[in-house]
């Protein structure tokens, strides 16, 4: 079964050990792509790197969360890398970017001028550029779709997406896919299964996050973080597993849940769409 991991670090130092071993063993459990969306400048040739050394795809982006030590210069180093790659075919969206409602680190008066500031400028260079973007939603839906409605792109995906109802049907109205990963694995997730349940298999793609958002089942409990137990690594070897909590609360096969969410990825990212 083919899938698709549409959000996964695999640039993160989480990985650093291990990286090529983590990468290999999604592939033999049927993880063919992942899309590596870079969260800062420094990080833009490793993910280009990563997505060629895996026949991956990658997109290139300011994160809300790093945008208090970004700076102007950072956004001049998009651009130019944006125009450097763009006929590189595995460059599929201007990425990680949006706006972050929960950091408090983010959400001073000045921190979320800043946030929006990048937020814009890029929307603006993914017009440019004719790229879709991935967006970061955590409390900023609203936020998002006003900045959207300001500067519209092709499309793209809401990674993680966590609003309600109107809220995804206004990112699918723009040419948005909705990304599902290992929050809906929790039964307390209710909200969030409800949405996973009902809306639309086309407007659906899935993630991992990886190395963040562990499924229940990678889960550390507080409890036994404080007993000094690490968090677990969430890695895109869990795509399947995530999948198949997913065909479980749609009740369909994950052969069909595989070939939709794919084709949906494919139309949300075009670029994947050629053979690379
Ligand atoms: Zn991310």
């Amino acid at each position: 079964m083919p899938w698709i991991d549409t959000h996964c670090h695999l640039d993160a130092a989480e990985f650093d050990a291990d990286r090529d071993m983590v990468r290999q063993l999604a592939k033999t459990l049927g993880v063919k792509t992942c899309v590596i969306p870079a969260v800062m400048a420094s990080h833009f040739d490793k993910v280009r790197f990563l997505a060629h050394r895996h026949a991956d795809v990658y997109a290139l982006g300011i994160h809300p969360l790093y945008t208090p030590q970004a700076s102007d210069a950072d956004l001049t180093t998009l651009d130019k890398h944006l125009h450097l790659h763009h006929e590189d075919l595995r460059l599929v969206a201007v990425g990680e970017i949006g706006l972050d409602g929960f950091v408090p680190e983010v959400n001073t008066p000045e921190a979320i001028a800043k946030q929006t500031d990048f937020f814009e400028a890029q929307l603006q260079l993914a017009q440019r550029h004719k790229l879709p973007v991935i967006l970061h939603v955590r409390r900023s839906a609203d936020g998002l779709l006003k900045g959207l409605r300001r500067f519209p792109v092709v499309g793209g995906i809401a990674h993680a997406f966590n609003g309600s109802q109107q809220q995804a049907q206004m990112f699918i109205e723009m040419g948005f896919k909705l990304g599902f990963g290992g929050a809906m694995t929790y039964d307390r997730a209710t909200k969030l299964r409800a949405l996973a349940t009902e809306l639309p298999l086309s407007a659906l793609v899935l993630e991992t996050d990886a190395p963040d958002i562990p499924p229940h089942w990678l889960y550390t409990t507080a409890q036994d973080r404080e007993k000094g137990q690490a968090q677990g690594r969430n890695s895109p070897a869990e795509l399947p597993r995530i999948a198949s909590v997913l065909a479980d609360l749609r009740r369909i096969s994950l052969a069909e849940l595989a070939a939709a969410t794919s084709a949906n990825a494919r139309q949300a990212l075009p670029r994947l769409q050629s053979p690379l």
